[in-house]
């Protein structure tokens, strides 16, 4: 056996150090290892052979790649480059678009954990229009100003409960301070910029540079073109089919359908149903629809994994369930009841649930802010279709905002931007948003399988989740167990899963 490390990312700049060489050297590319995995299936030689050929001759290596990857169609060859890319001084908007691809990495900078600065991103939209950007600008300060004083009316608070005398421990401080920043980035407008790590290989990124720069967003658009230039300075050969990628449902597709309604429910019939259902405002979860039978199925992906034949089709019940409870209790399934309890009791808390859990599917409709989203669209195994904000949807008010008696302050902030936003949108339609603050709603369709909910469930339902993304998967994984009682247990966060082995 040989085992090989050939490559691991190194930054460009220790590169360029090492070698002594001040700017980009065209043959100094990911390209020559993905060049020579191309060749393994149908060449004799060894890896090491040629991987050895690609990099005495880049641009065969590069003629041979454009044939592989983009005329023969073996586009995985593609993956086996990686870049990393900061993004500084983005909008939370425009993140929310980048993040939207799957398969890529992200790591951002958290309005949980740092105070936000004054950074604002003017967008093209706004700068097109002659006597808009003062309007803008003026709006999104004035969130701002109101999220620092709103930072200090909830240390103020939480100081106070802790009896005065906070500012004498440190760790204490320390949380009060987070707890603070954490509620009151409610207000942010999602014009505030962040910065963001970004890694992902060139297959992925070809397929977000087509999709950002269809976008309908100008900065969007731009941070495109941007990692598009930025790649093909060192992989031309891998990063090739990147027009803008746009598309316009058909008309057909809005055709009224029988039994469905055909709009989108105001806000207020959306409150009388959640009040039906004994939730409250946003975060709200509803289970639109979840595999028939799950407890069969997940039994019959264990079984087929252990050499037995392959399921019948097994017979179903389906169909929407509003809650736990709704429809009836459904019946425990002995079977898969013990292959639980012995997986999650034998494996720990940091194992994954086992793959035949994905056989079982979850639709979720959610409602949630744009600060609880912005946490959810980073489980990237789910299906996540996000509607759009809906400003009457919102806005959600942090419990720790209404309990300090700071929530008149927090609803007068953001009316001057509502204002704004609302005369703006017939004039520059999305570009409006930049003006919604993290405190405003979307509905988002969220799909996933009982492997990735387990794994929501640990991270989000811990305590150190933020209290919104909490509340939204207790919500979820409540369903799920109404659907599934053998998990009821299991579906928990990471601190409380010791107590349940
Ligand atoms: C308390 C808390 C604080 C956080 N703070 C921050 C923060 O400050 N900044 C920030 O940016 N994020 C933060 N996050 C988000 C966090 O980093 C994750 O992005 C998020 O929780 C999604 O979970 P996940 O990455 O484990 O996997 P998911 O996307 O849910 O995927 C499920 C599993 O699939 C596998 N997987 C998926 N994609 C890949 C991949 N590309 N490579 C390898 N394995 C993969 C992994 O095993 C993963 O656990 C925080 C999360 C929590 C719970």
């Amino acid at each position: 056996m040989k085992i090989t490390l050939v490559g691991a990312n190194l930054e460009l700049e220790q590169v360029r150090r090492a070698l002594d060489v001040p700017t980009h050297r065209p043959d100094l590319s990911p390209e020559p290892i993905a060049a020579a995995y191309a060749r393994i299936s149908r060449s004799e030689k060894s890896v090491d052979e040629l991987r050895s050929e690609a990099r005495d001759n880049v641009d065969k290596a590069r003629r041979s790649n454009r044939t592989i990857v983009f005329e023969m169609g073996h586009s995985s060859i593609a993956e086996h480059a990686t870049f990393n890319f900061d993004l500084e001084g983005v909008s939370r908007l425009a993140i929310e678009a980048v993040e939207h691809s799957r398969l890529a990495s992200y790591t951002e900078r958290s309005q949980r954990y740092v105070l936000i600065g004054k950074d604002i991103v003017v967008p093209d939209e706004i700068r097109s229009q002659p006597g808009l950007e003062p309007l803008f600008l003026e709006a999104v300060e004035g969130l701002h100003r109101s999220y620092r004083s709103l930072v200090e009316g909830l240390v103020e608070h939480h100081v106070r409960q802790a009896g005065g005398d906070a500012a004498l421990d440190r760790s204490l401080r320390r949380d009060i301070d987070t707890s603070a920043r954490e509620d009151a980035r409610y207000l942010l407008p999602l014009a505030t910029a962040g910065q963001l790590g970004l890694t992902l290989n060139a297959r992925s990124l070809e397929n977000m540079v087509r999709r950002l720069k269809g976008h309908p967003l100008g900065e969007v658009r731009r941070i495109g073109e941007r990692l598009e230039e930025e790649a093909l300075a060192v992989t031309p050969s891998l990063v090739r089919h990147t027009e803008p990628w746009t598309w316009e449902e058909p008309v057909e597709a809005f055709a009224p359908v029988a039994g469905q309604r055909e709009d989108r429910g105001t806000a207020s019939e959306l409150e009388r149903g959640r009040a039906v259902a004994g939730e409250g405002r946003a975060p709200y979860a509803r289970l639109l629809f979840s595999t028939p039978s799950p407890g069969e199925a997940l039994l019959a992906g264990v079984r087929f994994e252990r050499g037995l034949p392959p399921p019948e089709p097994w017979p179903g019940t389906g169909g929407p369930e509003e809650s736990e409870g709704s429809g009836g209790p459904v019946p425990r399934n002995p079977g898969f009841q013990a292959v639980a309890d012995a997986w999650f009791a034998g494996a720990g808390v940091h194992a994954p649930a086992p793959r035949s859990f994905e056989l079982v599917d979850f639709l979720f409709e959610l409602t949630c802010s744009a600060a609880c989203f912005g946490q959810l669209k980073r489980h990237r195994m789910a299906t996540t279709l996000a509607g759009p904000y809906e400003a009457d949807l919102g806005p959600v008010v942090p419990p720790s905002v209404v309990v300090a008696g700071l929530q008149e302050e927090f609803l007068s902030a953001l009316q001057s931007s509502r204002r704004l936003l609302d005369e703006l949108r017939p004039v520059i339609g999305p570009g409006a948003d930049y003006l919604l603050v993290n405190a405003h709603c979307r509905r988002t369709l969220f799909k996933t399988n009982l492997r990735e909910l387990v794994h929501i469930a640990r991270l989000r339902l811990d305590r150190h989740a933020q209290w919104e993304i909490r509340d939204l998967a207790a919500q979820m994984c409540r369903l799920a167990a109404g659907r599934l009682p053998e998990m009821k247990r299991w579906l928990c966060g990471k601190d409380a899963f010791r107590s349940m082995c």
